[in-house]
């Protein structure tokens, strides 16, 4: 496939599966399509694995895996170091593949390479601190030691939304736990995560230790992962749907497992909250990736006071985007990720507005690909509780704003959620500051911000939002076993 943009380094821009440190076709030697959903155009047929490449990159993994485990921590973190600085090295490279494939502006896909980045280079740190204890023991005969060991192999499964640090922030802890891992990213996007492998072997991650397999059936490789008796932990981020299933895959081989899952977050306003700071957060929180985030803001709930005026500067901020083909520079919205995104959105608006939604603003697109699949930024307002869209996943640039009037109402409409990913808040009272974290039902809170996510912080949900933890310190934990010795001592 001949490239439609330039790469200052071609040697990027890889098709095939990466098993056992070898750039290779699929066993059965089929490709699957990937599209620009900026204007529909193929960009790349990729090798397309299946069930036997999926057993085949297991046994190398479990081979790797023995020697990598053997490394010392700072071995593997000179590697992982040496591996983010490549990373850093190209990270004009890696946005332009981002933005081809998954459609965000540039700006933004630069911006995912640097987030995704800073995962690769805090678990390069963190790899050198992992860390058993001495425990005081019940009688002085007896000494107790904990230590901690890699898991083994780990199977990975990442989202199209953002296809560079999804990724990474599942590689890095594994690799710095001392596992190798064997990972299928979203059959939408495999270029960005085929590119980070690349990377990965440039900067001397052994053959085996990384393996990506890209393919069109997820259910079969994911079935492969779950059930396979040498994959020892799934970590998987993506739909509530699918990570349920995987749970119940998992249970017949008690497989550890790791989910980041949907979100559905409320983002509350207060009377007594910097109305224009609000507006900021709002707007930084809803529209990044076009509305495609899990920890995007799902629900605005404004104190009424203020409700006409955060309304009125919302849509004048609103206004502002531009919804256009990702390498535009104008462009600060790209295209949804696929036609059936669109279809979602639009059944989701159709059902608010049936039941009695306004669309208070709707942008306008223009110039762009008849073929693309954008979509408004939309601004709903008098939407009913009963409308769908409160209740699911927006995922596209529709903002939903609500009145409410006291601290109670506005805790129980936040918590009336399946989900529990994140959460936002502006006030600029201090004991509402501390308060109100603890009552929201959700596993991160932006208080006076819309942006929270980074590689110190541990990310992850609660409810229905997922399993674990990915970044901090914590993020390392779910890739090591924990184990106990009693030590006699007479
Ligand atoms: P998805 O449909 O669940 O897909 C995610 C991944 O799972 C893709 O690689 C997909 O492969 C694969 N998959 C689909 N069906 C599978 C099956 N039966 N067995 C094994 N794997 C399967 O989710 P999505 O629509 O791509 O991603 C958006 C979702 O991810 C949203 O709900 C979002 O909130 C969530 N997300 C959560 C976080 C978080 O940290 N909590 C972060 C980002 C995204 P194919 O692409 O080949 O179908």
């Amino acid at each position: 496939m001949t490239l439609s943009f330039s790469l200052n380094n071609p040697a990027l821009w890889r098709t095939q599966c990466f098993v056992g440190g070898l750039w290779c076709d699929s066993t059965t030697q089929k490709t699957f399509s990937v599209i620009n959903p900026a204007n529909g155009n193929l960009i790349a047929q990729v090798a397309d694995a299946g069930v036997s490449d999926v057993q085949n990159a297991i046994s190398l993994a479990v081979v790797a895996q023995q020697h990598w485990a053997t490394q010392t921590a700072e071995a593997r973190s000179r590697i992982l170091r040496r591996w983010f600085e490549l990373v850093m090295i190209h990270q004009d490279d890696l946005a332009r593949i981002l933005t081809l494939e998954q459609g965000k502006p540039f700006a933004e896909a630069r911006a995912e390479i640097a987030y995704g980045a800073s995962y690769i280079e805090w678990f390069s740190e963190e790899a050198k601190r992992i860390q058993g204890d001495v425990i005081a023991p019940p009688s002085h005969d007896k000494r107790i030691i904990t230590l901690k060991q890699p898991v083994g192999v780990v199977a990975a499964i990442t989202p199209w939304n953002f296809p560079n640090a999804m990724l990474a922030r599942k590689i890095a802890p594994a690799l710095a736990a001392g596992c190798a891992i064997v990972a299928k990213p979203a059959a939408e996007t495999p270029l960005s995560a085929l590119a980070l492998a690349y990377l990965a072997d440039e900067a001397g991650v052994p053959a085996g230790v990384i393996n990506i397999l890209c393919g069109s059936d997820a259910a079969a490789i994911g079935r492969e992962f779950t059930d396979h008796p040498q994959v020892r932990k799934l970590s998987f981020t993506g739909s509530t749907m699918v990570g349920k299933r995987l749970i119940a895959q998992c249970a017949s081989s008690v497989k550890k497992i790791t989910l980041e899952l949907g979100g559905n977050a409320p983002f509350l306003v207060f009377d007594d909250a910097d109305v224009n700071a609000a507006v900021e957060g709002a707007i930084a929180a809803k529209f990044r990736n076009a509305g495609q985030t899990c920890v995007c803001a799902n629900r605005f709930y404004i104190q009424r006071d203020i409700y006409d005026e955060f309304v009125e500067k919302f849509i004048a901020a609103s206004s502002q985007f531009v919804i256009g083909d990702g390498f535009d520079s104008a462009t600060t919205i790209g295209p949804l990720i696929s036609p059936n995104a669109i279809k979602k959105v639009e059944a989701l608006v159709a059902d608010a507005v049936e039941k009695g939604a306004r669309i208070a603003y709707q942008s306008p697109i223009r110039d762009v690909s008849a073929s693309g699949y954008f979509y408004p930024l939309q601004v709903l307002t008098h939407v009913p509780p009963s409308a769908q869209l409160v209740h699911e996943e927006i995922f596209a640039p529709v903002a939903v704003l609500f009145p409410f009037d006291t601290e109670a109402d506005v805790i129980r409409l936040a918590n009336a959620s399946e989900f529990g990913l994140a959460a936002y808040c502006y006030t600029r009272d201090a004991a509402r500051q501390w308060r109100i974290p603890e009552l929201l039902e959700v596993g991160m809170v932006g208080m006076n911000t819309g942006l929270i996510s980074n590689a110190m912080a541990p990310f992850g949900g609660i409810k229905q939002s997922g399993w674990g933890r990915e970044g901090s310190r914590y993020g390392i934990e779910d890739y090591l076993n924990l184990k106990y010795i009693c030590l006699s001592v007479v």
